[in-house]
């Protein structure tokens, strides 16, 4: 089969822009030293910037990313993710990390009616997207599969989770976002004061920047991914973007089939947006509800923003419009598309 594939490894979701937003003061003498370093992990680029703490904060955030990529990764033989996969229906212990996300998983999945479902595994791996042995299975192959989809099965008891017989998980949807928390976590300890990361685009900022009142992110427009579309303002935040356009192929059909699945046919979730943006404090929140949000499609996500509105959200749908939350700071909408306020009544 001719399948044309693209993957993330240059398309980063969030840029971070280097101007900040802010009319304050210089950065003054007693600024801390910025470092800067980036790291391929995860199968994508993250960038790590960061005042004080110098090289030794950049050195204890790259060993953390390395430790949590042995963690969670779906492939590596021994992380913790393919230890419960092969041992599916028995309990496995598990590290404090992988019970976090896992936590968070369960807690994401009920509340958006089961749109992020770490059990759709076997379905993306069905299509290829961890294999890179792109296809499209059949009716009959989803099926099948789609009858261990089900992330009510996950046991976890203590340190040890155990999933239902014939199930497999993978933490590729939030997995960035936890690490991002981490980093942030790391840099700090070690002497960092503020900083901003971007993990494959998943961006997170922590302290104040230097000589500005706020970090200044950018959104790639999913029509055109080498544009950016906005930028936003953020003091201490996470900013992670589900997108179509970071993983896909296009079919012997000529049909393009992304990465993020709808547990509900088994299929790239096709419900009107192809770009999910979450604003909030905490990385693993905001991955959880990216891709969340793209699964379940405009009405279904303004409903569930609406049902807690505790972080901020950009939508944009296939037809070329952008839904946003009125709590951004400093939206600024270059792209051209209509963009329309999301209110909570
Ligand atoms: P993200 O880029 O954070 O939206 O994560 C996308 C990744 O999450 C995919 O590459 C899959 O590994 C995984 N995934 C795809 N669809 C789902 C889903 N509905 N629920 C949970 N994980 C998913
Ligand atoms: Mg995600």
């Amino acid at each position: 089969m001719k399948i044309k594939a693209f993957s993330s490894f240059s398309l980063c979701a969030a840029m971070i822009i280097s101007a900040g937003s802010g009319c304050g003061a210089k950065p003054s003498d007693t600024t801390p030293e910025a470092v800067s370093r980036t790291v391929f992990a995860m199968d994508t680029y993250m960038s790590i910037k960061c005042y004080g703490g110098g090289e030794a904060a950049l050195d204890a955030a790259e060993e953390r990313i390395r430790s949590l990529e042995g963690t969670l990764s779906v492939t590596a033989e021994n992380s913790d993710v393919s230890r419960i996969n092969s041992n599916a229906g028995k309990p496995v212990e598990v590290s404090a990390d992988t019970l976090a996300i896992l936590g968070k998983a369960v807690d994401a999945g009920e509340r958006t009616g089961g749109a992020l479902d770490v059990t759709a595994y076997p379905l993306v791996r069905e299509w290829g997207f961890t294999t890179g042995e792109y296809k499209v299975p059949s009716q009959e192959e989803l099926a099948g599969l789609m009858k261990n989809v089900d992330f009510r099965r996950i046991t976890v008891e203590g340190s040890s989770v155990s999933l239902g017989s014939g199930q497999a998980l993978d933490l590729g949807a939030l997995a960035k976002g936890y690490t991002g928390d981490e980093v942030v976590k790391t840099l700090r300890e070690n002497g960092a004061e503020a900083g901003i990361i971007s993990l494959g685009g998943n961006v997170q900022s922590f302290g104040k920047k230097p000589g500005a009142s706020e970090w200044t992110v950018a959104v790639r427009d999913p029509f055109s991914p080498e544009k950016d579309m906005c930028t936003l303002n953020i003091g201490e935040k996470a900013v992670v973007t589900s997108g179509n356009y970071e993983r896909f192929f296009t079919g012997e059909d000529g049909k393009t089939y992304w990465h993020i699945i709808d547990p509900a046919d088994g299929c790239p979730a096709d419900n009107g947006v192809i770009s999910a943006t979450i604003i909030g404090d905490s990385g693993l929140d905001c991955d959880a509800l990216s891709t969340a949000m793209f699964v379940a499609g405009t009405e279904k996500a303004a409903e569930i923003w609406r049902s807690d509105p505790y972080f901020d959200m950009i939508l944009v749908t296939d037809t070329g419009k952008i839904y946003y939350t009125g709590g951004i700071s400093g939206f600024r909408n270059m792209s051209g598309m209509e963009a329309e306020v999301l209110s909570v009544d």
